[in-house]
């Protein structure tokens, strides 16, 4: 399919005033890794399908557990044991035929990244491990692809843009003890807060409209109703995701 064959009036007539063709035709011309479809990919890769963007590259090993339910909004009960790289694939490409939806049903490593990600313009982090992460921005650092960084942790999240030579990178702001992977406590609305953060900024940074969260880290605190930022200076990376070699090549 062609880049024109991707651009249907009727269908973006509500975001083209807001977007113009122009930024319509750089969606459908663009390729986006969301990696990690949970409670942040779902929402992520169903608005980043839904605006246009010309292909999707779904990463996650995982099955669909009960437990995923409350968040994970591309799942339905029916789909409790079955991949969820594979049912969101089926998902976005009923929403939108437009959008080439590909997927990969394992999880991003140092053996894959490159595999995964090579044909990714933009990569976008809608994991629960820090671990895997670091691959991602430490892939993100030596490709200079742009990485759209989310977290979650109960009421709270936060979210920020790193862009390689405009910005710090992801291990700049890593927390030094790389935590358990995994989700402890989410609810789906305040999940969605972080993630439509992240959609957004994924579309501005392609379609050059709008301000991204570059530099800025974004805490999100849906208990009190409140986004505040913290002002990130982009510093001389190099030794900073050295800090975590031990703690990420020791257990690969
Ligand atoms: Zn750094």
């Amino acid at each position: 399919m062609s880049v024109y064959d991707k651009i249907d009036f009727e269908r973006y007539s509500r975001q083209i005033p807001m977007l113009r063709a122009m930024g319509q035709m750089k969606l459908a011309e663009s390729t986006v890794a969301v990696v990690g479809l949970g409670g942040l990919g779902s929402l992520i890769s169903y608005y980043l399908a839904s605006a246009g963007v010309g292909r999707l590259i779904l990463v996650d090993g995982e099955r669909v557990e009960l437990n995923n339910l409350n968040r994970q909004i591309l799942y339905d009960s029916g789909d409790v044991g079955l991949p969820k790289a594979v049912l969101a694939a089926k998902r976005l490409k009923t929403l939108n035929p437009l959008v080439d939806v590909e997927y990969r049903d394992e999880m991003v490593s140092f053996d894959n990244v490159d595999d995964i990600l090579g044909e990714a313009d933009l990569i976008v982090d809608a994991l629960d491990d820090w671990r895997a992460r670091l691959i991602l921005d430490r892939y993100s650092q030596l490709t200079k692809k742009p990485l759209v960084h989310g977290a979650i942790d109960g009421f709270f999240g936060q979210m920020t843009t790193i862009v390689p030579g405009r910005t710090t990178c992801l291990a700049c702001i890593a927390p030094k003890q790389l935590g358990p992977r995994g989700c402890r406590a989410a609810l789906g609305a305040a999940v969605g807060m972080v993630a439509t953060l992240e959609a957004l900024d994924a579309i501005k940074l392609l379609t050059g409209v709008g301000k991204t969260a570059e530099n800025r880290l974004l805490i999100v605190d849906a208990f009190n109703s409140r986004i505040e930022e913290v002002e990130l200076k982009p510093v001389e990376c190099g030794t900073c995701w050295s800090r975590f070699e031990d703690q990420l090549l020791g257990e690969d």
